[in-house]
Protein backbone atom coordinates (compact mmCIF):
# COMPACT_ATOMS: atom_id res chain seq x y z
CA UNK A 1 0.00 0.00 0.00
CA UNK A 2 1.10 3.31 -0.65
CA UNK A 3 1.15 6.54 1.18
CA UNK A 4 -0.30 10.23 0.92
CA UNK A 5 0.54 12.44 3.39
CA UNK A 6 -0.95 15.53 3.30
CA UNK A 7 0.83 18.73 4.81
CA UNK A 8 -2.13 21.29 5.85
CA UNK A 9 -1.88 24.44 7.01
CA UNK A 10 -1.90 28.64 6.17
CA UNK A 11 0.49 30.03 4.24
CA UNK A 12 3.65 30.52 6.23
CA UNK A 13 2.94 27.67 8.58
CA UNK A 14 6.18 25.68 7.15
CA UNK A 15 4.67 23.00 4.93
CA UNK A 16 7.65 23.71 2.50
CA UNK A 17 10.36 23.51 4.30
CA UNK A 18 8.99 20.25 6.35
CA UNK A 19 7.94 18.65 3.21
CA UNK A 20 12.31 18.71 1.81
CA UNK A 21 13.12 17.27 5.63
CA UNK A 22 10.62 14.18 6.08
CA UNK A 23 10.93 13.96 2.12
CA UNK A 24 14.54 12.50 2.70
CA UNK A 25 13.63 10.97 6.03
CA UNK A 26 10.80 9.30 4.67
CA UNK A 27 12.16 8.71 1.18
CA UNK A 28 9.31 9.93 -0.15
CA UNK A 29 8.80 12.10 -2.97
CA UNK A 30 7.42 15.55 -2.00
CA UNK A 31 4.86 17.75 -4.64
CA UNK A 32 4.21 21.33 -3.98
CA UNK A 33 1.59 22.65 -6.50
CA UNK A 34 2.88 26.13 -5.84
CA UNK A 35 6.26 25.15 -6.80
CA UNK A 36 4.66 23.58 -10.16
CA UNK A 37 3.04 26.58 -10.80
CA UNK A 38 5.89 28.66 -10.65
CA UNK A 39 8.05 26.60 -12.94
CA UNK A 40 5.53 26.31 -15.30
CA UNK A 41 5.12 30.06 -14.98
CA UNK A 42 8.91 30.37 -15.18
CA UNK A 43 8.79 28.20 -18.36
CA UNK A 44 5.91 29.92 -20.07
CA UNK A 45 3.76 26.82 -20.38
CA UNK A 46 0.22 27.35 -21.21
CA UNK A 47 -0.48 25.81 -17.75
CA UNK A 48 1.90 28.47 -16.06
CA UNK A 49 -0.20 31.36 -18.25
CA UNK A 50 -3.44 29.71 -17.12
CA UNK A 51 -2.25 29.77 -13.79
CA UNK A 52 -0.10 33.19 -13.57
CA UNK A 53 -2.99 35.81 -12.71
CA UNK A 54 -4.01 33.54 -9.67
CA UNK A 55 -0.60 33.57 -8.23
CA UNK A 56 0.17 37.20 -8.90
CA UNK A 57 -3.48 37.93 -7.07
CA UNK A 58 -2.89 35.35 -4.15
CA UNK A 59 -5.79 33.56 -5.20
CA UNK A 60 -6.64 30.07 -5.78
CA UNK A 61 -6.10 28.70 -9.39
CA UNK A 62 -9.18 26.94 -10.66
CA UNK A 63 -10.24 23.60 -8.97
CA UNK A 64 -10.45 21.95 -12.58
CA UNK A 65 -7.01 23.05 -13.59
CA UNK A 66 -5.30 21.98 -10.21
CA UNK A 67 -7.22 18.82 -9.51
CA UNK A 68 -6.37 18.12 -13.55
CA UNK A 69 -2.54 18.84 -12.86
CA UNK A 70 -2.34 16.96 -9.56
CA UNK A 71 -3.98 13.63 -11.25
CA UNK A 72 -1.51 13.44 -13.89
CA UNK A 73 1.52 14.26 -11.56
CA UNK A 74 0.68 11.01 -9.26
CA UNK A 75 -0.19 9.09 -11.93
CA UNK A 76 3.79 8.64 -12.65
CA UNK A 77 5.63 5.97 -12.04
CA UNK A 78 7.78 8.27 -9.77
CA UNK A 79 5.15 8.49 -6.67
CA UNK A 80 3.82 4.99 -6.69
CA UNK A 81 5.13 4.14 -3.49
CA UNK A 82 3.44 7.47 -2.14
CA UNK A 83 4.18 11.47 -1.91
CA UNK A 84 4.41 14.05 0.41
CA UNK A 85 1.45 16.89 -0.38
CA UNK A 86 2.09 20.59 -0.04
CA UNK A 87 -0.54 22.97 -0.90
CA UNK A 88 -2.53 20.53 -2.13
CA UNK A 89 -5.86 20.46 -1.15
CA UNK A 90 -7.01 23.65 -0.73
CA UNK A 91 -10.58 23.25 -1.20
CA UNK A 92 -13.32 20.78 -0.66
CA UNK A 93 -13.79 19.92 -4.13
CA UNK A 94 -9.62 19.25 -4.08
CA UNK A 95 -10.29 17.18 -1.40
CA UNK A 96 -12.86 14.98 -2.63
CA UNK A 97 -10.69 14.28 -5.72
CA UNK A 98 -7.89 13.35 -3.91
CA UNK A 99 -9.59 11.14 -2.02
CA UNK A 100 -10.68 9.26 -5.25
CA UNK A 101 -7.46 9.25 -6.48
CA UNK A 102 -5.62 7.57 -3.39
CA UNK A 103 -8.26 5.35 -3.51
CA UNK A 104 -7.74 4.20 -6.90
CA UNK A 105 -4.09 3.88 -6.12
CA UNK A 106 -4.79 1.99 -2.98
CA UNK A 107 -3.28 4.62 -0.74
CA UNK A 108 -3.57 5.43 2.98
CA UNK A 109 -3.87 8.81 3.22
CA UNK A 110 -2.87 10.61 6.27
CA UNK A 111 -3.14 14.86 7.14
CA UNK A 112 -0.78 16.75 9.49
CA UNK A 113 -2.16 19.82 10.46
CA UNK A 114 0.86 22.57 11.15
CA UNK A 115 -0.60 24.97 13.45
CA UNK A 116 0.46 28.22 13.31
CA UNK A 117 -1.68 31.41 14.43
CA UNK A 118 -2.78 33.86 12.34
CA UNK A 119 -0.69 36.88 13.93
CA UNK A 120 2.61 34.95 13.09
CA UNK A 121 2.02 34.91 9.70
CA UNK A 122 3.06 37.64 8.22
CA UNK A 123 6.40 38.16 9.75
CA UNK A 124 7.43 34.67 8.44
CA UNK A 125 5.94 35.07 4.80
CA UNK A 126 7.57 38.39 4.33
CA UNK A 127 10.60 37.63 5.87
CA UNK A 128 11.06 34.22 3.33
CA UNK A 129 13.92 33.81 1.15
CA UNK A 130 13.97 30.79 -1.26
CA UNK A 131 16.59 29.09 -3.53
CA UNK A 132 15.68 28.88 -7.06
CA UNK A 133 17.58 25.97 -8.13
CA UNK A 134 16.74 23.40 -4.83
CA UNK A 135 13.80 25.06 -4.00
CA UNK A 136 15.15 25.01 0.08
CA UNK A 137 13.38 27.58 2.07
CA UNK A 138 14.80 30.21 4.48
CA UNK A 139 14.31 33.19 6.88
CA UNK A 140 15.92 36.21 6.93
CA UNK A 141 15.47 36.36 10.77
CA UNK A 142 14.20 32.85 11.95
CA UNK A 143 16.27 30.39 9.35
CA UNK A 144 18.98 32.15 7.68
CA UNK A 145 21.16 30.21 4.78
CA UNK A 146 24.94 29.77 6.04
CA UNK A 147 26.80 31.68 3.79
CA UNK A 148 27.88 30.86 1.27
CA UNK A 149 25.54 27.89 1.37
CA UNK A 150 25.73 25.22 -0.52
CA UNK A 151 22.94 24.25 -3.01
CA UNK A 152 21.64 21.16 -3.32
CA UNK A 153 21.90 21.01 -6.89
CA UNK A 154 25.46 22.23 -6.82
CA UNK A 155 27.09 25.39 -6.30
CA UNK A 156 25.48 28.37 -4.32
CA UNK A 157 22.03 28.74 -3.88
CA UNK A 158 20.32 31.25 -5.89
CA UNK A 159 18.27 33.07 -3.43
CA UNK A 160 15.47 35.07 -4.14
CA UNK A 161 11.90 36.26 -2.36
CA UNK A 162 8.74 35.42 -3.78
CA UNK A 163 6.41 38.20 -5.37
CA UNK A 164 3.79 36.57 -3.84
CA UNK A 165 4.99 37.51 -0.18
CA UNK A 166 4.98 40.99 -0.42
CA UNK A 167 2.48 41.97 2.35
CA UNK A 168 -0.34 42.94 0.00
CA UNK A 169 -1.08 39.27 -1.49
CA UNK A 170 0.20 37.92 1.90
CA UNK A 171 -3.01 39.37 3.35
CA UNK A 172 -5.23 38.16 0.69
CA UNK A 173 -3.29 34.95 0.95
CA UNK A 174 -4.40 35.00 4.34
CA UNK A 175 -7.73 35.59 3.45
CA UNK A 176 -8.50 33.00 0.78
CA UNK A 177 -6.85 30.14 3.05
CA UNK A 178 -9.34 31.40 6.22
CA UNK A 179 -12.33 31.37 3.26
CA UNK A 180 -11.63 28.40 1.01
CA UNK A 181 -9.12 26.11 2.53
CA UNK A 182 -9.48 26.59 6.66
CA UNK A 183 -12.92 24.09 6.32
CA UNK A 184 -11.41 21.58 5.36
CA UNK A 185 -10.38 21.03 9.02
CA UNK A 186 -13.44 19.99 9.74
CA UNK A 187 -13.21 17.84 6.91
CA UNK A 188 -10.73 15.71 7.68
CA UNK A 189 -11.30 15.91 11.19
CA UNK A 190 -14.34 13.91 10.53
CA UNK A 191 -12.90 11.42 8.48
CA UNK A 192 -10.56 10.59 11.45
CA UNK A 193 -7.08 10.90 9.33
CA UNK A 194 -6.18 14.27 11.36
CA UNK A 195 -3.12 15.12 13.39
CA UNK A 196 -2.11 18.15 14.72
CA UNK A 197 1.61 19.39 15.32
CA UNK A 198 3.01 23.00 16.60
CA UNK A 199 4.13 24.70 14.22
CA UNK A 200 5.73 27.21 16.21
CA UNK A 201 8.31 25.43 17.42
CA UNK A 202 12.01 25.13 16.00
CA UNK A 203 12.26 23.47 12.99
CA UNK A 204 13.85 20.41 14.39
CA UNK A 205 10.64 19.81 16.70
CA UNK A 206 8.18 20.35 14.39
CA UNK A 207 10.05 17.74 11.89
CA UNK A 208 10.38 15.25 15.14
CA UNK A 209 6.72 15.94 16.53
CA UNK A 210 5.69 15.47 12.17
CA UNK A 211 7.60 12.18 12.47
CA UNK A 212 6.17 10.47 15.63
CA UNK A 213 2.67 11.57 14.40
CA UNK A 214 3.40 9.58 10.59
CA UNK A 215 5.56 7.05 11.84
CA UNK A 216 3.31 6.08 15.16
CA UNK A 217 6.65 6.71 17.70
CA UNK A 218 5.36 8.36 21.29
CA UNK A 219 6.17 12.23 20.92
P1 LIG B 1 2.11 27.99 -2.28
O1 LIG B 1 3.48 27.89 -2.88
O2 LIG B 1 1.59 26.69 -1.76
O3 LIG B 1 2.01 29.11 -1.27
O4 LIG B 1 1.15 28.38 -3.49
C1 LIG B 1 1.35 29.58 -4.22
C2 LIG B 1 0.13 29.88 -5.06
O5 LIG B 1 -0.09 28.83 -6.00
C3 LIG B 1 -1.19 30.02 -4.31
O6 LIG B 1 -1.37 31.31 -3.75
C4 LIG B 1 -2.19 29.72 -5.42
O7 LIG B 1 -2.33 30.83 -6.29
C5 LIG B 1 -1.48 28.62 -6.20
N1 LIG B 1 -1.81 27.27 -5.66
C6 LIG B 1 -0.95 26.42 -5.06
N2 LIG B 1 -1.60 25.29 -4.69
C7 LIG B 1 -2.87 25.44 -5.07
C8 LIG B 1 -4.04 24.64 -4.94
N3 LIG B 1 -4.02 23.44 -4.33
N4 LIG B 1 -5.21 25.13 -5.46
C9 LIG B 1 -5.26 26.32 -6.08
N5 LIG B 1 -4.20 27.14 -6.20
C10 LIG B 1 -3.02 26.72 -5.70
Amino acid sequence: MSRYIILFGPPGAGKGTQTKIISEQLSLPGVSTGEIFRSQMEQRTPLGQQARSYLEDGELVPDDVTIGMVRETLAQEAYSAGVILDGFPRTLDQAEALGEIAESYDADLRVVFIKVPERELVERLSGRILCRKCGRVYHKKFNPPDDPQACEKGGTCELYQRDDDRVEIVTNRIRVYNEQTMPLLAYFRDRGDLSVVDGTQEIECVTADLLAVLEGVPG
